[in-house]
């Protein structure tokens, strides 16, 4: 997403090539080798003669010298009619000597060779025989470098850039920026803010959902002070050797310490951050890396101006010790930006592209509630690039919606070839939302309908957000599980069979029912009431275990009561379902206009 991502990418492929190569390297030479002995094998199989044959060639006197070199018991010997020299290992040169005294051989027949070549061919067979020893240290070597060990050239996989960001590239979030105007004073004056006694976080912790600005608003918060900006990711220290995260840690504090004021990042915090467990492995090894972390922190000095950001999803699951007090005691949530927040969003990132004039970021804005900053950035970057393909000189409400498409719900997978049997099925599959949702007071603002097949899905029904909602009614949730069942509905009433093509449904419906009863207290029986299982397991023991089961009946209800009302409404609609499913057969993608003229 961000730039600095970009670049890690790409040291990251840099750092894969060096790899390939060196590993290819290393192959190329195992392979040499082991072909090497394999020949000098069979040589030696061909000119080999044991020690028995040896003592009987000496004994029929076809010997006609032995050679052998000094600390060697491999001797070399040449027999009278055979033209190459043959070997021989002797169990003792001693012995061997004796032996051969004993059956007096003429005396220069043995040839004690003393000469240094023999000696260094000793050494040079000695070096051969080590050098896969050799070779596998150096692949254990490298294996090392590759996680960052002695590249003492490089920070630690921590980068600093002087960010030229600033908070105007930001858009949206004024009361997010301004809560950090506070922190870029501090970065810029931290003398004034020292000698009134002030004190200022050294901890912030944004948390938000991937994509929705934590980086940039870092980089922002370093651009404005005008300090350097460090920042590592959490995930980074997963895959490390033991101790090496929490040296890492150390390392890049010291840096910081060096080139303060500055702002250290550090992304996906849990990855380090979430709660320790007295657990082995992999989990002491974070317990380490964490445990550095609050040493670092608690060991600012006061002269120090150093702030650290720590960005994470899932707040809930850090451990409490790096939330107290001079540690990350601050935290900001940014959350999905609004109508307005996304109107601006797309201001920002259309600066530097050319569009048409009917084109309406404001009405973009519309249709996309719930996307992030990042999907906003990425909808105008695809519609850039799918104008160029298609030779428009500007971006068309066309390309902007094509992007809007493809950001949604992945490529379309034009390749895939879908089977008659298949496209009726899906056909059915999405009329029977539509057309289930179209009875449904809250849910019938149906903007296409499609058996395209995008990403994973087989075809799709989008609705019209253009609105920013901060409450749902309950009877809306209940109408958005008669529209999510509605397809699975239609599959069973005319295909009389059903397919795993619901399984999201499914899934997205069961998700909403058990919110509805534990979260947002809608059970009539069970009353307001909110359980939250995943952070305190025993919630529903000490609730008792009836209770439990009248959760699970109340989800059963709503879901079984969902799907008795979509097979209902299918029924009541049969010739409508017909008409646009059908359609959809012939024509793929069916707009909200022509969805209305189907129905009518
Ligand atoms: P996060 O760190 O929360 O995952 P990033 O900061 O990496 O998100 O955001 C990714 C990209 O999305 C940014 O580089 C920027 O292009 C765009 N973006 C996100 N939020 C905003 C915003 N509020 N204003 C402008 N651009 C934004
Ligand atoms: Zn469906």
């Amino acid at each position: 997403m961000s730039e600095q991502k970009n670049k890690k990418d790409k040291e990251k492929m840099k750092q894969k090539i060096y790899m390939t190569v060196t590993v290819a390297i290393i192959i190329i030479g195992l392979i040499i080798l082991a072909a090497y002995l394999i020949m000098d094998n069979q040589n030696a199989e061909e000119n080999k003669l044991t020690y028995t044959e040896l003592i009987e060639k000496i004994d029929d006197g076809v010997v006609e010298k032995i050679e052998m070199t000094v600390g060697s018991t491999t001797v070399k010997v040449k027999l009278k009619d055979v033209e190459k020299e043959k070997q021989t290992i002797v169990p003792s040169t001693q012995a061997f000597i004796e032996l051969v005294q004993e059956k007096k051989l003429e005396g220069n027949m043995i040839d004690l060779n003393q000469n240094p070549e023999g000696i260094l061919k000793t050494i040079g067979s000695g070096l051969f025989s080590i050098l896969p020893t050799l070779l596998l240290l150096a692949l254990i070597i490298l294996m090392f470098k590759m996680q960052g060990l002695g590249d003492k050239g490089k920070v630690y996989d921590s980068e600093t850039t002087n960010s030229k960001i600033t908070f105007d590239d930001v858009a949206g979030l004024d009361e997010e920026k301004h809560e950090m105007m506070e922190i870029v004073d501090f970065l810029k004056n931290p003398k004034r803010f020292y000698e009134m006694g002030a004190k200022i976080p050294r901890g912030v912790l944004l948390c938000g959902q991937p994509g929705t600005g934590k980086t940039l608003i870092a980089k922002a918060i370093a651009g404005q002070a005008n300090v350097p900006f460090i920042s590592m990711s959490g995930s980074e220290f997963i895959e490390m050797f033991a101790g090496l995260g929490a040296s890492r840690v150390r390392k890049l504090f010291e840096k910081a310490k060096k080139i303060s004021p500055c702002i250290i990042f550090i992304d996906e915090i849990d990855a380090i951050g979430s709660r320790r467990t007295s657990g082995s492995g992999a989990e002491t090894e974070n317990n380490q890396t964490l445990n550095q972390l609050l040493v670092e922190m608690d060991g600012f000095d006061t002269e120090e101006t150093i702030i650290v950001l720590a960005a994470t999803n899932r707040p809930e699951m850090l451990d409490k010790a790096l939330l107290r007090p001079g540690r990350f005691d601050r935290r900001i949530t940014i959350a999905l930006p609004d109508l307005r927040g996304r109107e601006a969003i797309l201001k920002i990132h259309a600066k530097e592209k050319k569009f048409s004039s009917e084109v309406d970021l404001k009405s973009i804005a519309e249709d996309t509630a719930g996307f992030t900053g990042a999907d906003l950035a990425n909808i105008l970057n695809e519609a850039a690039i799918i104008a160029t393909i298609n030779d428009h000189d500007v971006i068309t409400n066309k390309d902007i919606e094509d992007a809007v498409k493809k950001v949604t719900v992945g490529l379309e997978k034009q390749s895939r070839v879908v089977s008659e049997k298949d496209k009726k099925l899906t056909a059915y599959h999405e009329a029977g939302h539509a057309i289930v949702s179209s009875q449904l007071e809250t849910q019938k603002d149906i903007k296409e309908v499609s058996i395209i097949p995008r990403g994973v899905a087989g075809g799709y029904t989008m609705y019209r957000t253009n609105e920013d909602k901060y409450y749902i009614s309950k009877t809306e949730m209940q109408e958005k599980l008669v529209a999510l069942l509605g397809g699975r509905a239609a599959e069973k009433i005319v295909l009389n069979d059903i397919s795993t093509g619901a399984s999201n449904d499914i899934e997205v419906a069961t998700d909403i029912a058990k919110n509805m009863i534990t979260k947002y207290g809608m059970s009539e029986t069970l009353g307001p009431i909110s359980i939250n299982t995943e952070q305190d397991p025993y919630e529903l023991q000490l609730l008792g275990e009836k209770f439990g089961d009248a959760i699970g009946a109340e989800v059963k209800i709503l879901l079984d009561n969902a799907y008795v009302r979509a097979q209902t409404l299918i029924h009541e609609n049969r010739e409508k379902l017909d008409r646009v499913a059908q359609a959809l057969i012939k024509k793929e993608v069916i707009s909200a206009e022509e969805f209305q003229e189907l129905i009518k």
